[in-house]
């Protein structure tokens, strides 16, 4: 158990390390601590993937620039929004949110996982987002690259068809993640997740975590891709 610890602790950080080191992508989204700001970029993102959503994004906060605005408007003016996205119905879920947000939290989103979760359209991963990037509280989101990342560097092993909603797994990431660095070390694990650790095949000769690896010192599981 404290090999894993310390495993752990080497993991995150090689993950800081190279954050550090000027590893992140940059995002407008990222600069961000206001929770709405998150719940928005996060809904979008996880229609379009990051790197399409920056405009969108933008343009959201131009027309509804706060959690209040949005509470204001009416479901099908930021249905429309999100058609172009081809999900109108999670623009009627975020709305819905904003006007809860606004009448029970006083336009503060929750600090907390459970009273997150009773917004509609808000699930585990937005919820820890918010957690995470709004609030600094020690929890990794968790989508399908992160768990990807989990599995292969740190051998956690899910037996869930969908590992990134397996609760054990979630718990155990984020059982030794630096408390004073979660934000940049989250970042740092989607963004290995994005960049070197995809799918089918990982770049492992140049992923900056190779060092503490577990698949690549294996040498099973990833077929690795070489570097040009
Ligand atoms: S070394 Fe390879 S398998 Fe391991 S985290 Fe990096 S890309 Fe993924």
């Amino acid at each position: 158990m404290e090999g894993c610890k310390q495993h752990h602790s080497r993991f995150w950080k090689q993950l800081l390390d190279w954050a550090r080191r000027g590893g992140l992508r940059e995002f407008p989204w990222r600069v961000e601590r206001e929770a709405y700001r998150i719940v928005v970029a996060e809904t979008i993102i996880r229609r379009t993937g990051a790197d399409r959503a920056v405009r969108p994004y933008e343009e959201f906060l131009r027309r509804w620039p706060s959690v209040e605005a949005l509470a204001a408007e009416d479901d099908l003016a930021v249905a429309a929004f999100f058609r172009q996205l081809g999900m109108p119905g999670r623009g009627i879920l975020l709305r819905q949110a904003a006007e809860r947000v606004v009448r029970e939290h006083a336009g503060v989103f929750p600090a907390s996982r459970r009273d997150l979760m009773r917004l509609p359209g808000v699930g585990s991963y937005i919820a820890d987002a918010v957690l995470c990037f709004a609030y600094g509280i020690p929890v990794v989101p968790v989508d399908a690259g992160v768990a990807r990342v989990a599995e292969r560097a740190l051998g956690l092993k899910s037996r869930c068809a969908r590992p990134w909603t397996d609760a054990e797994l979630r718990a155990r990431l984020c059982a030794n993640v630096p408390s004073d660095c979660v934000r940049v070390c989250a970042y740092a694990l989607i963004d290995v997740a994005a960049l070197y650790c995809r799918p089918k095949a990982g770049r492992c000769t140049t992923c900056p975590i190779g060092e503490v690896c577990l698949s690549l010192q294996k040498g099973r599981e990833v077929r690795v891709v070489p570097e040009l």
